[in-house]
């Protein structure tokens, strides 16, 4: 928590024992509880970099036995992984979770690809990580990928492109509801955390 935003809480506070001892109506407090909490929620969700981020490990990637690779690959980075299973994708999962590329011409091949194997789905913890797993992907077409991504390093192709990423913070958030429970998701302090990030660099 920064210490702006301690100041703007404890200046809440004040307002509202303020309040409170001038006897203003109910209701007003009522109000201004309401705009503290929403205050506070808002902030402390843009304050904290702290994130976590959906990543497929796609059958193109389960089928060429490149799991440990790709893993170790986030592992070194310094990203903490939340959460790890195996699963086999069903066609209303894909239709979710590719519902912006349905009526695209590729969308049947894409949905064969996804299913050809069971794919590792997992969710991986670290300050921005969408951002951060995202360029570890590189960019969608595998032949246009830099060396030195995911995508440039293991894959030519457009569509059999290894991984899947989340691509906002918005859609991190829902990506991960969609393939975890909330108990297949654990919140944890890697033991190098010290060695990873700087002092006050995690918020
Ligand atoms: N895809 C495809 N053909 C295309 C574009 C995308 O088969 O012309 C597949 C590819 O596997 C890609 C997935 O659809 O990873 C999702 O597409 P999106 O545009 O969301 O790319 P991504 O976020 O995966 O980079
Ligand atoms: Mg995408």
């Amino acid at each position: 928590m920064t210490l702006g935003y301690g100041v703007m809480v404890t200046l809440q506070i004040l307002v509202l024992s303020f309040l409170v001892r001038v006897r203003v109506p109910q209701q007003k407090i009522a109000k201004s509880l309401k705009s503290t909490w929403r205050f506070l929620v808002t902030n402390l969700k843009q304050l904290r970099n702290m994130e976590t981020t959906l990543v497929l490990l796609k059958p193109s990637c389960v089928q060429r036995q490149l799991i440990g690779e790709v893993v170790n690959r986030f592992e070194r980075r310094g990203l903490r992984i939340s959460g790890m299973k195996m699963m086999q994708l069903s066609d209303e999962i894909l239709r979710e979770h590719y519902s912006h590329l349905v009526d695209k011409p590729f969308f049947p091949g894409l949905c064969a690809s996804m299913q050809a194997s069971p794919v590792v789905a997992m969710a991986i913890s670290g300050v921005e990580a969408v951002q951060v797993v995202r360029t570890m992907a590189g960019v969608t077409n595998g032949r246009q990928a830099a060396p030195g991504t995911i995508r440039g390093d293991y894959s030519v192709s457009n569509q059999q492109n290894i991984v899947h990423a989340s691509d906002s913070v918005e859609n991190a958030a829902i990506e991960v509801k969609r393939f975890f429970k909330p108990e297949e998701i654990f919140d944890y302090q890697s033991g190098a955390f010290a060695y990873i990030y700087g002092n006050g660099e995690c918020k």
